[in-house]
């Protein structure tokens, strides 16, 4: 089987495609139910959350698409991820964001046993998400936590001690592209079933930083709290003006050769 899981080669039948990057149509229930086979299936799947800040850098580096669109799941993570969808013609019934995700797997393995290890953000933070994630969802089982760093100096170690925590859940906060390339070289060695790259979730969860209040986020505007929040982010966020230029214009491509 290969790294990603078997649904490398049979991608899923209602994935959409924003910018030559894969996007599954699924919805929190329907990404759980996949998650659930992954783990009966057990092997290496590798999860991903799509938004438009990993689409945008997927268009300069290749190995950061390759990884994405390997991937086992690719999640609409966000309202422009909806938006772009529903331009390109085939909207998509909800955004599955990362850190609802990891809540609602959190949720999933108090109930099946499955146990969790989370690597990943500066020191005491999975420790304090570890906590959290326990108090909320009573039974869930923590196989490890462990800050670490992406470098590749630290992998055989990370990797080895992923390994003897026998994981079947692994979540990792390196941020993109980071994370994700970490875990398609790595998920394998782990022995997890599922490894999903959740980039700020741990600081949300551990209550580090705050996540923007339901009302922006239902409106799309998750992204004008992070700057007012986080002003250094605007580097990365200045992509997004040119993600809605790029979507419009593969829209109308695409509709100009449905025309002729
Ligand atoms: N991080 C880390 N080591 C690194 C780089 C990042 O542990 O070398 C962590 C950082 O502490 C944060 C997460 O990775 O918890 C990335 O969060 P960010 O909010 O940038 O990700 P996003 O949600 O925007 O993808």
């Amino acid at each position: 089987m290969s790294a990603y899981g078997s649904d490398m080669s049979t991608p899923s039948a209602s994935a959409i495609h924003i910018l030559g990057v894969r996007v599954d149509a699924v919805t929190y229930a329907e990404a759980l139910l996949r998650i659930e086979g992954f783990v009966r299936e057990g092997g290496p799947h590798q999860v991903v959350t799509v938004n438009p800040e990993f689409i945008m850098a997927a268009q300069r580096d290749a190995a950061f698409r390759d990884v994405l669109n390997r991937a086992a799941l690719a999640v609409p993570d966000g309202a422009r991820i909806l938006w772009a969808a529903r331009h390109l013609g085939r909207p998509l019934i909800e955004q599955v964001s990362g850190v609802d995700l990891v809540e609602r797997i959190a949720a999933r393995a108090a109930e099946t046993g499955w146990r969790l290890f989370l690597l990943g953000a500066a020191p005491g933070v999975a420790e304090r998400t570890a906590t959290v994630l326990t108090t909320r969802y009573p039974g869930l089982s923590i196989a490890g936590t462990y800050a670490g760093s992406p470098a590749l100096e630290e992998e055989e170690g990370i990797v080895a001690r992923i390994r003897a925590a026998q994981a079947e859940i692994l979540f990792v906060a390196y941020g993109a592209p980071a994370q994700d390339l970490w875990l398609a070289r790595n998920l394998a060695r782990t022995g997890a079933a599922v490894g999903m790259g959740v980039g700020g979730s741990f600081d949300y969860i551990a209550g580090a930083v705050k996540r923007a209040p339901l009302w922006m986020r239902q409106r799309g505007l998750e992204w004008l709290y992070r700057l007012i929040r986080q002003p250094w982010r605007w580097r990365r966020m200045a992509v997004l003006p040119r993600f809605v230029i790029a979507v419009m214009r593969q829209s109308s491509v695409a509709s100009s050769q449905t025309i002729f």
